[in-house]
């Protein structure tokens, strides 16, 4: 599982970390920016609460988390990004990961400052096709506004904008504190510095996710 604030490098290193170990990178953002994009009736609930910052009501958030941890491919392993945001949402997926004989190894709680923050989110591209990020300054595509990977148009998150930045951060404060607690308490929440390079941040994260399926590895 991958916990810290919006801007951390979530979404860069769950890409990554997924395709590095072979799981499935499983976003409740990306899902719910996926429902958005079709008009669902899911997406069209969503997108208000999305567009403000707030989370969006956990049973819309819930219901969907559970079918997509029905499929197949998580049976290999997932990446769990997004979710859950609050203790209700940790309780909930207890419960889910419970009925699907699953159980969460590692949580990776990447902490990073205001400033790294904002800077980041700021100049955040996204591919529309495949959801890989770039970033303007950090990590400019090599053709402009063109994804490296699949050549689709990038763009910038609507709620990529200063305002609703610090709303998300608030809300991220005020409800995902208590949960990094909750998994401290359960001895498997790992803190990583993510304010520095991505590379230096995904190898801790591959090497913490060797030891624990080998533990004599060093
Ligand atoms: P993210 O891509 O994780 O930054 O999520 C983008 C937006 O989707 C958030 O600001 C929320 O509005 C919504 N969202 C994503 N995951 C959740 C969740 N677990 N619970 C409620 N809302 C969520």
């Amino acid at each position: 599982m991958l916990l810290g604030p919006p801007g951390a490098g979530k979404g860069t290193q769950a890409k990554s970390f997924s395709s590095a170990v072979g799981v499935v990178h499983i976003s409740t953002g990306d899902i719910l920016r996926e429902e958005v994009k079709v008009n669902s009736a899911l997406g069209t609930e969503a997108k208000g609460y999305m567009d403000r910052g707030a989370l969006v009501p956990d049973e819309l958030v819930t219901k969907m988390l559970s079918l997509r941890l029905q499929r197949e491919d998580v049976k290999k392993g997932f990446l769990l990004d997004g979710y859950p945001r609050n203790i209700a949402q940790a309780g909930t997926l207890d419960g889910i990961l419970k009925g699907i004989r699953a159980n969460i190894d590692i949580v990776f709680y990447l902490d990073a400052s205001e400033p790294v923050i904002i800077q980041r989110l700021t100049g955040r591209l996204v591919c529309s096709k495949c959801g890989a990020n770039f970033h303007i300054k950090n990590m400019p595509p090599k053709v402009d506004m063109l994804c490296d990977n699949c050549g689709s148009k990038l763009y910038q998150r609507s709620d990529d904008n200063v305002d609703t930045i610090k709303t998300r951060l608030k809300v991220y404060l005020k409800e995902t504190t208590s949960l990094i607690e909750y998994y401290q308490k359960k001895g498997i929440l790992t803190r990583i510095n993510a304010d520095g390079d991505a590379d230096v941040v995904l190898r801790e994260m591959i090497s913490l996710a060797e030891k624990i399926h080998d533990p004599h590895k060093v």
